[in-house]
């Protein structure tokens, strides 16, 4: 091999090891975004998630009871008396037992 070729030939190959570096490096950069898209996916169905929970159950449950107060059925609208057997609820109020009928 002539001498001047050689000297092209480790020319060219530099250039190659050059551009291999750069590659790594872009791999490297590549990567690094890659593991940031998938927090951030991670994140994003977290949050999905989160919201497809169905709510909590409400802590205002209704309850059966004999009336101790005289009140208002929510739903007839009719007096409730004392010792009437009815569904309270904290948020909604009283109402008939079996109402409606
Ligand atoms: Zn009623």
């Amino acid at each position: 091999m002539h001498p001047a070729d050689l000297e092209e030939f480790y020319k060219v190959l530099e250039s190659i090891a050059s551009s291999l570096e750069k590659l790594n490096q872009n791999i490297s950069a590549l990567v690094g975004v890659q593991s940031q898209i998938v927090a951030q996916l991670a994140q994003i169905k977290g949050g999905v998630l989160a919201q497809a929970e169905p709510p909590k159950p409400s802590e205002d449950q209704e309850k059966h009871m004999i009336s101790k107060y005289k009140g208002t059925c929510i739903l007839c609208g009719k007096r409730i008396q004392v010792g009437d057997p009815i569904i309270y609820s904290k948020d909604k109020g009283a109402r008939h037992e079996h109402c409606p009928p």
